[in-house]
């Protein structure tokens, strides 16, 4: 498979305002490739940043055949770009296609596109400190058709754009409201795949969240409604006496994150104990009152680390470490991104540099369209 590649002349912005608002500015590229029952994929291309045309009736409109995938580029000190773990972005994308009856995308193709895209784009990826360039491949169904079932045509893209440092105001911990009444996947569900409709579904509880003074849900399963299960859009993490830490063991309705995944190869490592456990929310808030769990924090690509300061059960707020942020939330936020952004060794073979293909833009951009 080849990529056609329409560049513009000259990107259009190689600058943007310093305090970007996630997700609203995009590069000047994007990524796409068609699938038809028939063919299969073809027409992969990268051009311009551009609007699509759907049919009103294509599927992904109507049922929400759609999944996706987040994954960053970190600028090094030496100028230089850094992946980290894409392949494993490119696996959870082709798993989380399978759950929803679409079809498989060539993961070193895919891997591929997307280093080529950011070669391209390259002057977008920042270089202030925390800042990266987030990555968002996408897949939808498009066929136009409302009879219930699997489409059997779908557009796969990719598109990216700057991100600013997560914690403008420094590293501080959120406020979280417990989810009592709503919940956000079930075993068996689609909770442990990224697909679009779970985030719609948690949108009306962040408001509530968010009207109550809180700033982040925690959700919990959906049978009992006692084992705790995520935190926002990022797994979650506890931490007894400074020294062992523990997240819910992925129970089916989890999000495999791959935060999660390296902070649990890492914090061994780095001297810590790690736990997968199955963890009942009333314990852990008795053992939070008790000075037991000395820190909670949640993980994912975003924020890396986000330190949880409150946790509030109906009406009850429980303080962990007098809501200030945590010295193993610290290490862990600053040897991930260490390593993220080529400072510290990277003993997993975690980083993957953007390759020379992308990193030589000369040949590629021939053909200006
Ligand atoms: C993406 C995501 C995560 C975190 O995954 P990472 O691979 O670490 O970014 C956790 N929970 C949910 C619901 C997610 O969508």
């Amino acid at each position: 498979m080849s990529i056609t590649i329409h560049a513009l002349a000259e990107n259009k912005r190689g600058s943007f305002p310093e305090n970007i608002r996630f997700g609203t500015v995009f590069s000047d590229h994007m990524f796409t490739q068609v699938y038809d029952e028939g063919s299969g994929w073809r027409d992969a291309r990268i051009g311009p940043y551009r609007k699509f045309s759907l049919d009103p009736a294509a599927a992904v409109l109507h049922y929400g055949q759609e999944v996706f995938e987040g994954l960053k580029a970190y600028r090094r000190a030496d100028g230089g770009i850094n992946l980290f773990r894409p392949d494993q972005n490119m696996r959870r994308f082709n798993d989380s296609a399978t759950r929803m009856m679409m079809p498989q995308v060539d993961e070193a193709f895919h891997l591929e596109s997307l280093n080529t895209l950011v070669g391209l784009d390259q002057a977008w990826v920042p270089d202030q400190e925390g800042s990266s360039l987030y990555i968002r491949p996408a897949m939808i169904a498009t066929s136009p058709k409302l009879g219930l079932g699997a489409a059997d045509s779908y557009l796969h893209f990719i598109i990216t754009g700057p991100a600013g440092p997560y914690f403008e105001q420094g590293f501080n911990p959120v406020s979280v409201y417990i989810a009592d009444r709503h919940r956000r996947a079930v075993v068996g569900g689609v909770g442990e795949v990224k697909t679009g409709g779970n985030y719609a579904a948690s949108l009306l509880v962040s408001e509530e969240a968010a009207r109550k003074g809180f700033t982040q849900v925690l959700w919990l399963d959906a049978v009992e409604g006692r084992f705790v299960e995520e935190v926002g859009a990022m797994n979650i993490c506890f931490v007894y006496g400074g020294s062992k830490i523990v997240t819910p063991s992925l129970s089916g309705s989890i999000l495999p994150g791959i935060t999660r995944d390296s902070l649990l190869q890492l914090a061994p490592v780095l001297g810590y104990e790690v736990g997968e456990e199955r963890l009942d929310i009333h314990r852990l808030l008795a053992d939070i009152e008790a000075g037991e769990v000395t820190e909670v924090f949640g993980c994912g690509t975003a924020a890396v680390i986000s330190p949880v300061g409150q946790l509030a059960l109906h009406d009850r707020v429980h303080e962990i470490n007098n809501n200030l942020p945590g010295p193993v939330a610290k290490r862990l936020f600053d040897e991930l991104t260490g390593i993220q952004y080529g400072l510290r060794d990277d003993p997993f073979g975690w980083v993957t540099p953007l390759s020379s293909v992308a990193d030589c833009p000369a040949p590629l951009r021939s053909q200006t369209g």
